[in-house]
């Protein structure tokens, strides 16, 4: 007699009573300022409970209002594929490092978006500092995005803010980054010219970013 229950569908957000308009209008002013940021739009959605079309209706608004809404495709990323080498991993551990100086103790608990969007300005800041390189990864900047999922990572414990042994140097480590190197500061970051033979540098050569 008994026939299975069948799996009750997921409740569409306007018709959620829980969400009170007062949250309605922080999770659209949130979105906003996300949007603004640069977050893809799957993270806002994570953040803020909003629905895909929710945010990108509210992204075409922004547009309409003249507001500058970078259209991204990639999408959301994860150590894996952010750090592939030891320029990936010096940008990271430089943006990470400052977001949990910023964000302090409870970034291992929770993603704090607010320390996040400042220390990424602050990284973007510290880009124009950095010395020249060939190596064309040197060059390429994380996305705010990506500053997230590395966020994300520490606060599931995938990854940590370490300190290096031996140059005392703070750096990120995740457990699934493409590559074996430890700290990124502890040697000189190779020309693409030096790659093939990974020449050692004189310490002196050594890039030093943790100012
Ligand atoms: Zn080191």
């Amino acid at each position: 007699m008994n026939s299975p229950v069948p799996p009750r569908k997921p409740i569409p957000q306007q018709q959620r009573t829980s969400i009170s308009s007062k949250d309605e209008i922080e999770a659209v002013l949130r979105t906003r300022s996300m949007l603004i940021s640069g977050y893809v739009t799957q993270i806002i959605q994570i953040e803020t409970g909003l629905t895909q079309k929710r945010v990108r209706s509210i992204s075409h608004d922004l547009q309409r209002e003249g507001l500058f809404v970078e259209r991204r495709s990639r999408t959301l990323r994860s150590s894996k594929t952010i750090i592939q080498g030891q320029a990936s991993k010096v940008h990271a551990s430089i943006l990470m490092v400052l977001y949990q100086n910023l964000g302090g103790s409870p970034t291992i608990n929770t993603i704090n978006t607010t320390a996040l969007t400042k220390s990424y300005s602050l990284y973007l800041a510290i880009l124009q500092e950095l010395p020249e390189s060939d190596q064309k990864s040197w060059g390429e900047k994380l996305s705010i995005s990506d500053a997230w999922a590395l966020a994300r990572e520490i606060r599931t414990k995938d990854a940590a803010v370490l300190n290096c042994k031996s140059c005392k140097a703070e750096y990120f480590e995740a457990v699934h980054e493409s590559t074996n190197l430890d700290c990124p500061f502890c040697r000189p970051l190779f020309p693409s010219s030096m790659l093939s033979n990974q020449v050692e540098l004189p310490v002196s050569n050594r890039v030093e970013l943790t100012a």
